[in-house]
């Protein structure tokens, strides 16, 4: 093996995940020769550009869809987001403050945003708990509508008002490669249009081969391609147990701010996507977004042409996947939520159907505030777990303990980068007997307490 023109660690998809793991590769280890690969032109233009995700920092105190569990983990990485930003002075550019909340409507939303409020107030001492009094201080359009009048139906919120709580991960990721090129001792190469093909292990050397035929060699290999991760994997025989769902997302916009801060709503726990919610679009001057929609698509990548053929052979059907797709289909709420998410991408049915569900929100919302937002909402790879016949919720990761990983990330993987980036920085100076940095690590990134 000729060591001149071998890379020590070759990452392959430069979205947030892959430009966090470039970063603290070449901050927090002595791995001395990393590449990346990119297929586009500029990194982040899929899911983790601004325009394709919610923008949201999911720490795990206003989603209530996750468990007390879950939202200590998420709540470790998205601080890392969060202390990474404030190191550089990130804050009003990539990173932004405003109120958020999670609002209960009716008695028992009402009753369960009370009770959780009780049991996460210990893991996230700053919320509060807003009747309607005050959520009519902080954010007037859940509770007046234009003629003033009050909302009749119980209401209750959850929230922070001086917390960080979105961020542009575009930007975050540019940020990640201008600071990664800033250690000049070691050799950080980007390759932008550069497409993956194929990925094959020769003599304990991965060679990665482009779509215009060029190889490059590596000691090892991460594949953070988003949905293309999984379609990688299985071209090199991993993960055939996975078959992969794209959940694309659409939203809706205004044209001017609606609401001063994000309002999330309570979960229906049968749903396996995140419920509606609105908030401020940092790309659009502070004009309200109101999504994620969810529906299926047969491709990879949304507003870009092709990825067809990819969609069919990352789906894997057979009878285990026939079957996800009858269990979920057979439950009429399902079965309605998942046609109704078709309904609205129809112009003119869409947006008045689309409409009902955002004054759950803002009840005093018109047909004439909102619009489709064309060329949002990104494609979240949903992974399918054809061993127990299951939709798996989150993300993903194939480590096959010879040298390459595959990350699947839907959300929330932009808010994870920084932590999934430190489990493969593990994973790598391990394998490859470097040293990772882990006290630098943790006092640049890691919340003070929250080193688990
Ligand atoms: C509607 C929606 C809302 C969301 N909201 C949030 C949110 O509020 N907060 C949150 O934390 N997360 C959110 N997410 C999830 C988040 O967007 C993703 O988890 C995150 O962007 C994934 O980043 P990534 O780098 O892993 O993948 P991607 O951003 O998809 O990047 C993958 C990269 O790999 C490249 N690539 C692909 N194939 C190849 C190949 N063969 N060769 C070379 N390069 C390749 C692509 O060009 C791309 O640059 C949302 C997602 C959606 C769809």
């Amino acid at each position: 093996m000729n060591e001149n023109d071998t890379y020590e660690v070759i990452i392959v998809g430069g979205g947030v995940s892959g430009a966090a793991l470039f970063y603290e590769l070449s901050y927090y280890t002595d791995v001395s020769k990393i590449a990346l690969l990119e297929k586009y032109a500029e990194v982040a233009t899929l899911n983790s550009n601004a325009r394709a995700n919610s923008q949201t920092i999911h720490c795990g105190d206003i989603e209530t869809n996750y468990t007390l569990e879950k939202a200590k983990k998420v709540k470790r990485t998205a601080k890392m987001v969060e202390k990474y930003c404030l190191q550089y002075g990130y804050q009003d550019s990539v990173m932004f403050k405003h109120q958020k909340m999670a609002i209960g409507i009716g008695y028992s939303e009402c009753r369960f945003i009370k009770n959780r409020y009780k049991e996460f107030k210990s893991l996230y001492p700053y919320l509060e708990l807003y009747d309607k009094a005050k959520l009519e201080e902080i954010e007037p359009k859940l509770v007046i509508d234009e003629h003033g009048n009050g909302r009749n139906e119980e209401i209750v919120g959850m929230g922070a008002q001086d917390e960080y709580t979105t961020v542009n991960f575009k930007l975050l990721s540019d940020t990640f490669i201008e600071n990664a090129k800033k250690n000049t001792e070691i050799q950080t190469d980007i390759f932008y249009n550069s497409q993956v093909d194929d990925i094959k292990k020769i003599d304990d050397v991965f060679h990665v081969t482009t779509t215009d035929g060029k190889v490059y060699k590596s000691k090892m290999v991460v594949v953070d391609a988003g949905a293309h991760s999984l379609f990688l994997a299985h071209k090199m025989g991993h993960g055939l147990n996975y078959g992969q769902l794209p959940m694309a997302g659409s939203f809706y916009k205004t044209d001017r701010a609606i609401l001063k801060g994000k309002v999330y709503m309570v979960q229906n726990p049968k749903l396996p996507f995140a419920a509606l919610h609105g908030d401020p679009d940092v790309t659009l001057d502070g004009a309200t977004r109101f999504g994620p929609t969810a529906l299926v698509i047969p491709k990879l990548e949304r507003f870009k042409p092709g990825t067809y053929i990819d969609f069919f052979k990352t789906l894997k059907l057979d009878t285990n996947v026939v079957k996800i797709f009858y269990d979920l289909f057979k439950d009429g709420e399902i079965r309605s939520y998942i046609l109704r998410n078709y309904l609205f991408e129809i112009p003119y049915f869409g947006k008045r159907a689309f409409l009902r569900d955002a004054q759950k929100i803002i009840p005093s919302l018109k047909v004439s505030d909102i619009q489709y937002a064309k060329n949002f909402g990104g494609v979240r790879g949903q992974i399918l777990d054809k061993e127990n016949q299951k939709l798996m919720l989150g993300e993903a990761t194939i480590n096959t303990g010879d040298g390459i990983i595959f990350n699947m990330t839907p959300s929330p993987g932009a808010t994870s980068c920084l932590g999934n980036a430190q489990r493969d920085v593990e994973l790598i100076c391990e394998f490859l007997g470097k040293k990772f940095d882990e006290d630098a690590f943790n006092k640049d990134l890691v919340e003070e307490n929250n080193n688990e």
